[in-house]
């Protein structure tokens, strides 16, 4: 059998660089070698350049797959959102939070308004930022949120997965209140802003303002104990403006916006 060590070097090289999984360097390297032999490149020059190249692409793909696993449903960033068309939004304070600060001070934001104002769209860029710069961060759906807490709980093993969620930077719980919430999901959801509490930050979008909150949890008294957890230190921005999904729909044609 012919061993690569017999081959050229130039041959041994992309072998190597190919079992590696090296693509970049492997592509560009005719390329180099020539540019090294006309005298263009320094060899130290063109092993800096490749190997840029290859940290380049592989600081984005981790990147890619860290806001993949994170669960956001869509993925937006500040610079898509058309802050003309939402001037309820307060645009200094949701950039202030993009620097994350606030995840840094375990601190919480709020994000009411009704259905397509842009809720979910902030609680996402915000995400991808806290993402870019190596936080942990989790996007839940509410109701599937308290549907986990559930299951775990049936199965015994609620102490494991609220420690799952603690453990994230940042928490962004999504639609809180689309779906009404029963006494055992109330008490999870009481159970699982207890441990994030002045721990940890949680974004929370919700269509109901903290007055409805005893309506959404079916009960004053687990209302307002949540309540109070998560205004305590949080950032409150309330979105007034219409549905950004109705735009385009001619005002006659829109209904209840
Ligand atoms: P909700 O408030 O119901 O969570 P979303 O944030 O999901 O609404 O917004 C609905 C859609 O409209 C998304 O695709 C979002 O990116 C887009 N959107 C909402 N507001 C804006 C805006 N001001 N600029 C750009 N896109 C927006
Ligand atoms: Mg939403």
């Amino acid at each position: 059998m012919g061993s690569l060590d017999e081959s050229s070097p130039y041959l041994r090289a992309q072998a190597n660089l190919a079992e590696l999984k090296l693509d970049r360097m492997c592509a560009s390297m005719p390329d180099y070698v020539r540019m090294v032999s006309d005298g263009e490149r320094d060899f130290a020059q063109a092993m800096a350049e490749m190997t840029q190249a290859e940290v380049g692409a592989r600081r984005e793909r981790v990147m890619r797959q860290r806001i993949r696993s994170s669960g956001f449903p869509y993925v937006k960033t500040l610079a898509d959102f058309d802050w003309s068309f939402q001037p309820s939004v307060p645009r200094a304070k949701v950039e202030e939070l993009a620097t994350l600060r606030f995840v840094d001070e375990a601190e919480n934001v709020l994000l009411v308004g009704s259905p397509g104002v842009g809720k979910t769209h902030l609680a996402v860029a915000i995400g991808v930022e806290a993402v870019k710069v190596g936080r942990e961060v989790r996007f839940c759906d509410c109701a599937r949120l308290v549907d986990d807490l559930k299951d775990a709980a049936s199965r015994g093993i609620l102490k494991k997965r609220l420690q799952y969620y603690a453990h994230s930077k940042l928490l962004i719980i999504d639609e809180l209140g689309y779906l009404d919430i029963d006494e055992h999901g109330a008490d999870l959801m009481f159970q699982l802003v207890s441990t994030r509490y002045e721990q940890r930050s949680t974004i929370i979008t919700t269509n109901v303002g903290i007055g409805g909150w005893a309506r959404v949890f079916g009960d004053d008294v687990a209302a307002s104990a949540i309540a109070d957890r998560v205004c305590h230190h949080c950032t409150l921005i309330k979105i007034t403006g219409r549905s950004y999904r109705l735009k385009d729909v001619p005002s006659d044609r829109r209904k209840g916006d």
